[in-house]
């Protein structure tokens, strides 16, 4: 009977905690996470829609710029609204709260101008 035992046990770091840990370790003793599910589970979550948030910020601003051309200003600050509430579930979580609130004033703007410049056309004001 030969007992395998070194005096230098291999370790490895815990993904989660950084703390060293057995390699053969399934469990981490420190946090308690389940090290096994990091290969399976953790690799699909790495799809990061920031892009999207960064995009609808984009758009949001322009949109805010470009109201005033009812064409223009009406697929943008909708595009923006759809990208910035896809980006709600990326690491830009801010970028994407700032594009959806700066689209739907470009919207709002958009739809206020497009309602008076009906108006005024209609009235013949214009
Ligand atoms: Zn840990």
């Amino acid at each position: 009977m030969t007992e395998f035992q070194t005096n230098e046990p291999r370790l490895k770091k815990c993904p989660f905690c950084a703390e060293m840990i057995q390699e053969a370790a399934i469990v981490c003793r420190h946090c308690g996470r389940s090290l096994t599910e990091t290969e399976t589970n953790y690799q699909p979550q790495k799809k990061d829609n920031y892009g999207l948030a960064i995009t609808s910020l984009a758009l949001g601003i322009f949109s805010l710029l470009a109201w005033f051309l009812p064409i223009c200003g009406f697929p943008i600050s909708v595009i923006g609204l759809i990208l910035g509430i896809i980006g709600m579930n990326s690491s830009k979580r801010g970028l994407a709260i700032a594009g959806i609130v700066m689209s739907s004033i470009g919207l709002l703007l958009t739809v206020a101008n497009s309602a008076i410049g009906a108006y005024l056309g209609y009235t013949g004001q214009l």
